[in-house]
């Protein structure tokens, strides 16, 4: 775990970047998105990937700081993302403690505007986790950006408590099923049985499933055959810098 002095210095310094890992349609195999994963740069030019950061930073209560970065980030990477990739949608993730501050849709939906971003074309995940609250303000929150035209995505989904009752309250648009889950469906046939009740229920209230963590063919070609949607993971691409996501090309990634 990084230090908190560290984690704050690497934050004023804009020593914070992204990186990409592409979605891949399971119609017609194309890549649908990517999603934004935070990086901190170290002081020796180390990246650091979020587990050793994110924790300090809930911890000290300055998430909205790296809000603010990773949307400027963004505003910056998305425009020759998207020209490259045409109808691409572009994830990024929100701490829950985000969804504490009533403010926080306007908040992003002004730096994209200004940076000619249409909302439609960004997904906002929110993770399941024990910690998050479905309270009036969070619902308040995640109604208002759905409105604004953000995607909506349940994130690590069977990991948590039951969110079934937050599936009929918020208007999630996405479902993505948390790797740890999706490690044990090649052995299981349990978690199989789960994963395909997952998959209808998550169409059943309109919305498209994300598999992430598919690390090799025999677990694409599972998922595929349960219906799911767009599988992210290894099998496809790692998380990479945009210069790399940008000369990125689906048909040399798969050996
Ligand atoms: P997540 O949002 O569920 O992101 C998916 C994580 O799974 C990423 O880890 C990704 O590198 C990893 N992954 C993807 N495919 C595979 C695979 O096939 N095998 C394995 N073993 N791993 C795979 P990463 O980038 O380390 O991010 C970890 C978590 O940190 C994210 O989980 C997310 O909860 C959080 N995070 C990332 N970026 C941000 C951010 O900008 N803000 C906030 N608040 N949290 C972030
Ligand atoms: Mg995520
Ligand atoms: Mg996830």
């Amino acid at each position: 775990m990084l230090t908190a002095e560290d984690t704050i210095r690497a934050l004023n310094d804009g020593r914070i970047t992204l990186f990409f890992q592409p979605q891949i349609s399971l119609f017609g195999q194309a890549i649908v998105g990517a999603e934004a994963l935070v990086r901190l740069i170290d002081e020796n030019g180390d990246i650091i990937t979020p587990e050793r950061f994110i924790p300090v930073i809930e911890k000290h209560h300055i998430t909205q700081v790296l809000l603010s970065k990773i949307v400027e980030e963004l505003c910056v990477n998305a425009p020759a993302i998207l020209r490259k990739f045409g109808g691409l949608t572009l994830s990024i993730n929100l701490s829950t403690l985000d969804l504490n501050r009533l403010t926080l849709p306007e908040e992003i939906t002004e730096k994209l505007i200004q940076a000619n971003i249409d909302t439609s074309q960004i997904c906002i995940e929110v993770t399941e986790s024990q910690q998050m609250q479905y309270d009036v303000v969070t619902l308040d929150i995640l109604t208002r950006l759905r409105l604004k035209g953000f995607q909506l995505a349940i994130d690590d989904f069977g990991t948590g408590s039951s969110v079934i009752d937050h599936l009929r309250k918020v208007p999630f648009t996405e479902l993505k099923i948390d790797r740890s889950f999706v490690k044990k469906i090649l052995t299981c046939q349990r978690s199989q049985h789960l994963l395909t009740d997952m998959i209808n229920m998550a169409h059943n209230q309109n919305m498209h499933v994300v598999v992430e963590g598919v690390e090799d063919q025999e677990t694409y070609e599972l998922v595929r055959a349960m219906d799911a949607d767009i599988v992210q993971g290894y099998y496809f691409a790692r998380p990479m810098p945009v210069e790399e996501l940008l000369v990125w090309n689906m048909a040399e990634s798969v050996t």
